[in-house]
């Protein structure tokens, strides 16, 4: 409502701070929303945004901070992670307080074979006593019986479904995540109706046996990854969907159809219909470009590795191993892959589909670090063609509007909760902006850049304190 926070501007008293408050003085605020940036001094008061105002008209209170020629905006939210590792519980805590030095103050834990760990962690940064982004969680995954994955729910009958899912409601999960390795598709597809019937949220990979819109029709939430959209590209996805499921087409044969089927106005007309649905896409792309561009890149030098032990980074060696083998050819064909899904971003935006920044950072995902991963998610939007507005929108308010909560986060207007990025830099003049970070407004409290490095070094020391204790067990 610009309108009317312009005309509450001109209406309002002097506003009078009092000393528990901060007061944020002469920042260029960015609405996220309509990619407006004005100077104003912003008001923050029990955590919350109090009141936004020209600059002068807020009393000067003891705690007043001058953020001339910087700019504010909403933090950051990474709408898929994992939390995961059995033998890495503490290697992920510790990462915690590196998401808020990353300007990331919440996070979609998209299933982890450590759900109670990630529910306790949950609860506990929801009370002040750990450090950390708020946490939705998925808890554990639905699958089917003897999944590749640890750690899933695995359900082989409706009865199994319904009592998993009563099972992930006693346990207080945020939302439900289906995926596709041995569920079956009449099985999956119930899945999601149990839970759209019980008004839960649910998120989904595709299986190769449903069509796209047969999962949207049911009510999905979010479709995980864009890589599956491609298959939108095909006018008769449909068909193939029903011929693999009746098991006259097998896997190979549908996805070499759908690689050589793409059009991208066929895919441009299916993501109209995507948004009228109402399905929300999380594109996670940069787990595919690492992938890509594995043989290209070196990564022995990357500073984020301070964050990560030697038992987390080394379940980075599977996907590495899987792909060592791979042809020239067939590296050329990962690379065109990963630049036509990223195409799909600018399109699934014009098309109107809520689209969610997320990074899949997970010790399984090669290279994928955490916290860091969603900046370099952003700039693959960008790079990809999307708007920095819409690139920011993804990563702020459109996760605030998937999880239900958009009066209380997403954007800098009064009544929302006082999770504030300062960034040195206009973020909407470039997306690497977002990696400048001056301070985060956390809670309405205010970090400064000496606290976030002090962060970031406790992490990095407690890093090396477990890897030094592991290298002299016995
Ligand atoms: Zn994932």
């Amino acid at each position: 409502m610009p309108a009317l926070a312009l005309l509450l501007c001109f209406l309002s008293p002097l506003v009078l701070a009092s000393g528990d408050e901060l007061l944020l003085r002469n920042a260029n605020v960015v609405n996220v929303e309509t990619g407006q940036i004005d100077t104003l001094d912003v008001l923050v008061r029990k955590g919350r945004i109090a009141a936004i105002e020209k600059p002068g008209r807020i009393e000067t209170t003891p705690k007043a901070i001058d953020l001339t020629g910087r700019y504010l905006m909403p933090s950051l939210w990474d709408m898929h992670v994992h939390f995961e590792g059995r033998d890495l519980v503490e290697d992920n805590a510790l990462l915690l307080p590196v998401y808020l030095a990353y300007g990331i103050t919440a996070v979609r834990e998209a299933a982890s074979n450590l759900a109670p760990t990630v529910l306790a962690w949950r609860e506990e940064v929801a009370r002040g006593d750990r450090l950390g982004p708020r946490i939705f969680t998925a808890g554990r995954k639905f699958e089917g019986i003897n999944s590749l994955w640890d750690g899933d729910r695995e359900i082989g009958s409706v009865a199994e479904l319904r009592a998993g899912m009563d099972e992930q409601q006693r346990l207080g999960v945020d939302f439900i995540k289906v995926t596709e390795n041995t569920l079956q598709p009449d099985l999956f597809l119930e899945t999601v109706r149990e839970a759209r019937r019980r008004g839960l949220t649910v998120s989904t990979h595709v299986p190769l046996g449903l069509g796209i819109f047969e999962l949207a029709e049911a009510g999905v939430s979010s479709i995980e990854h864009a890589s599956y959209l491609l298959r939108l590209g095909s006018a008769d996805e449909e068909k193939v969907a029903l011929a693999v499921r009746e098991g006259r087409m097998g896997p190979e044969a549908a996805n070499q159809h759908y690689r050589s089927k793409f059009e991208q106005e066929t895919a441009n007309a299916a993501y109209q219909r995507l948004a009228e649905l109402g399905v929300a896409v999380t594109p996670t792309l940069i787990g595919g470009r690492q992938l890509a561009w594995l043989q290209d890149t070196d990564h022995s030098d990357d500073e984020f590795l301070r964050f990560l032990t030697q038992a987390f980074t080394a379940n980075y060696q599977w996907r590495i191993d899987r792909m060592a083998g791979e042809t020239d050819a067939e590296r050329q064909a990962r690379k065109s892959r990963y630049t036509l899904t990223a195409a799909q971003v600018p399109a699934l935006q014009s098309a109107g589909v809520l689209l969610l920044a997320g990074s899949d950072s997970a010790a399984l995902n090669t290279y994928v670090y955490p916290a860091e991963a969603l900046h370099e998610e952003l700039s693959l939007f960008v790079d990809a063609g999307l708007e920095p507005l819409a690139a920011l929108q993804a990563a702020t308010i459109n996760g605030a509007i998937f999880m239900g909560v958009d009066e209380e986060y997403g954007s800098v207007s009064v009544g929302k909760r006082a999770d504030l990025l300062v960034l040195e830099g206009n973020p909407l003049e470039t997306i690497h902006a977002t990696r400048h970070i001056h301070a985060l407004v956390h809670g309405g409290r205010y970090l400064d850049r000496a606290a976030l490095d002090g962060l970031l070094n406790e992490a990095g020391v407690k890093r090396a304190r477990l890897d030094v204790a592991r290298s002299t067990q016995p």
